[in-house]
């Protein structure tokens, strides 16, 4: 039998950076992952799974030792969001405003797994099992026994189920989850661009889903475009060329010149954890929740997930171990993941219909939110991780 402190399942962008905060709390750690991302070279074309990084991701980064391996790959950062459904009825926000330099970055998924990876093997308190995965689960009081498929037994006081939205760990924890499929499927499309890179992000509603723009470095950039799944599919079967004339007929016009590179297509599927704990295995990310990514807030929440997770350890001293930990972490997390799930919902139902009126009062609402002034400040810091 092995011992150690943590055992994290799951070295995916919120696995990785809370091995790399509890290890710089002298904790040792013992990471598990099925399947380790390709390594980074500038050639590589841009991945099609990127994320809209909040300041306040940007900070845990940093706090994590990330940030500087990320900088000297790729990432873009944006200034400006914008967000309408008829033209002339939009709302803009601006860094500015904030006084902030950006709102946030653009990075590619895999690279801030590669950049927090990286910051790994600086700790000589961090041992990773990989290629290796969790067969079996056994709980005492005090401790938590996993078995990996390559045989070893390890004993932990925790284990962190980081292994994504369809965990194995959360299964063998016997923690069920409330699941919701939505009626629109989301497409991925990376295009070269004519114009020079950009600092804006844009989303466009309309009735069959939204269409928006994040801006990759360089003259890239990445589209998604959320149908019906019928509509998706048909759209994921066309040649590269076909699908960028669609995208012309769909798209705004200040897309400008482009053409398609890269295209993928995703099912949207809300889910919570019915509990974010069972004994000594505690869910964090998507593992715990997965959200409609129509405001690009899936990775901040797990995020958030893992500064709460790390300042109560922090804070609790010679108590980390105790079960009151995790009962306190599901207390402060499970209401904000909530707030956020359910405001990605209102957004989705209020903006996916025809209904004359509806439209004419969000479109109202959206012009409104542009001159809320303070409100519109604290709900913009509020998005970007700030409040
Ligand atoms: C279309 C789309 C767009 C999105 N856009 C954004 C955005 O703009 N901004 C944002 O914040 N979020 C966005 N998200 C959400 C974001 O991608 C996820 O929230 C994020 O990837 C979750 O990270 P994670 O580390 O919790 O899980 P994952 O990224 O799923 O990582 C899980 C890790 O666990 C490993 N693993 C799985 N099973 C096992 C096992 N049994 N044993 C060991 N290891 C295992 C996997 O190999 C992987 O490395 C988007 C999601 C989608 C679908």
């Amino acid at each position: 039998m092995e011992h150690c402190d943590i055992a994290i399942v799951g070295a995916g962008m919120v696995g990785a950076a809370t091995a790399c905060l509890l290890a710089s709390q002298g904790l040792s750690i013992r990471v598990i992952e099925t399947q380790l991302p390709e390594p980074y070279a500038p050639e590589q074309p841009l991945d099609l799974r990127v994320s809209a990084i909040s300041q306040a991701s940007v900070a845990l980064l940093e706090r994590a030792g990330a940030w500087q391996h990320l900088q000297q790959m790729r990432l873009c950062p944006y200034r400006r969001l914008e967000t309408w459904e008829l033209e002339g009825f939009a709302t803009r926000f601006d860094a500015a405003e904030l006084g902030l330099p950006q709102l946030g970055y653009i990075m590619e998924n895999r690279l801030v797994q590669l950049a927090l990876l990286k910051r790994m093997e600086d700790f000589p308190n961090i041992q990773t099992h990989t290629p290796a995965a969790v067969q079996r689960l056994r709980q005492s009081a005090d401790a938590a026994v996993l078995t990996l498929d390559d045989g070893t037994e390890l004993q932990a006081r925790w284990v962190l189920a980081c292994d994504g939205a369809e965990s194995h760990t959360r299964r063998l924890a016997g923690i069920g989850v409330s699941r919701f499929e939505y009626r629109q499927h989301c497409m991925l499309i990376n295009i070269d661009t004519d114009f020079e890179q950009e600092d804006i992000t844009w989303q466009q509603f309309t009735p069959s889903g939204p269409r928006a723009f994040l801006p990759l470095p360089g003259k890239h950039g990445s589209l998604v475009w959320y149908d019906s799944p019928a509509r998706i599919r048909v759209l994921s079967a066309m040649s590269n060329e076909s699908l960028a004339t669609e995208v012309r007929r769909h798209f705004p016009a200040r897309l400008g010149g482009f053409s398609v590179t890269a295209k993928g297509s995703f099912p949207l599927v809300r889910r919570h954890a019915n509990d974010y704990h069972a004994g000594r295995v505690v869910l964090l990310g998507d593992s715990a929740h997965t959200i409609n990514p129509l405001a690009g807030q899936g990775v901040n929440l797990g995020f958030k997930d893992v500064a709460c997770w790390v300042e109560l350890l922090a804070k609790a001293g010679n108590d980390w171990h105790l079960l009151a930990q995790a009962e306190r972490y599901e207390r402060r997390r499970r209401p904000d993941n909530l707030l956020m799930q359910s405001g990605m919902d209102l957004f989705y139902g209020v903006f996916s219909n025809e209904i004359g009126p509806l439209r004419l009062a969000r479109n109202l609402a959206l012009n409104l939110a542009d001159k809320a002034g303070p409100l519109k400040e604290m709900a913009l810091r509020y998005a970007l991780g700030l409040v």
